[in-house]
């Protein structure tokens, strides 16, 4: 989990470095206005959705509704940041991957990879890659069956986060249809608003947010 705060300098040194690529500079940036805004983000939604949404359905007394879905709220979000936050925390390059396994596969690849007839070399690690490799310029390491670099998590996803990142995918939106629909019954029930009528809602928007 250390790589967390890893993942968040690597973009700062991306971001200070005067030789760094103007994208690449640009691109480091969006990366930590990316995690800024999810931690942020996560942090009100949760905030407004245990403390506001919830009490508002299910009384403000301590009654058995409120316990079970402040319950279920709290086991979407642990599971959610959680997955994401093991998503990042995980090292995805090539290095990590190799460092995982016996010296003696390793000797292995590298000979097979040796006597290959189109040799995969990566020109930033100056060294041979395994096919489905990709040299990410942003973490500056190669990646194994890379995915893309995500901008929230600040780092990229691989062979070795994939997993976590499908994972952090699924509790997401799992998390987000539950919202939605705790949110539909509360902005109907306060403020009468219908969800068969889209514009009804962005109209109402404004005096629900003035409200609250
Ligand atoms: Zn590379
Ligand atoms: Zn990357």
């Amino acid at each position: 989990m250390k790589f967390v705060g890893t993942n968040i300098q690597r973009m700062f040194r991306v971001l200070k470095n005067p030789n760094a690529a103007r994208k690449h500079r640009i691109m480091a940036m969006i990366n930590i206005f990316g995690f800024c805004y999810f931690v942020v983000m996560n942090s009100i939604v949760n905030y407004v959705g245990l403390f506001s949404v919830l009490p508002s359905l299910y009384g403000d007394g301590p009654s058995m509704p409120l316990v079970c879905h402040r319950l279920l709220s709290i086991f979407l979000v642990l599971n959610t940041l959680g997955n994401f936050f093991l998503a990042m925390g995980t090292n995805s390059s090539l290095e990590a991957v190799l460092a995982t396994l016996p010296t003696s596969i390793t000797a292995e690849l590298e000979e097979h990879l040796g006597r290959q007839k189109v040799k995969i070399r990566c020109r930033r690690c100056v060294t041979l890659v395994p096919p489905g490799s990709h040299h990410c310029a942003l973490c500056d390491v190669c990646v194994l069956r890379r995915d893309h670099h995500c901008f929230f998590m600040c780092t990229c996803i691989g062979h070795r986060n994939q997993k976590h990142f499908i994972l952090f995918c699924f509790w997401q939106t799992a998390a987000g249809i539950y919202a939605i629909f705790q949110c539909s019954v509360h902005l109907n029930q306060v403020y009468g608003m219908q969800l068969s009528s889209l514009y009804n809602w962005i109209s109402c928007f404004h005096v629900a947010m003035a409200r609250w």
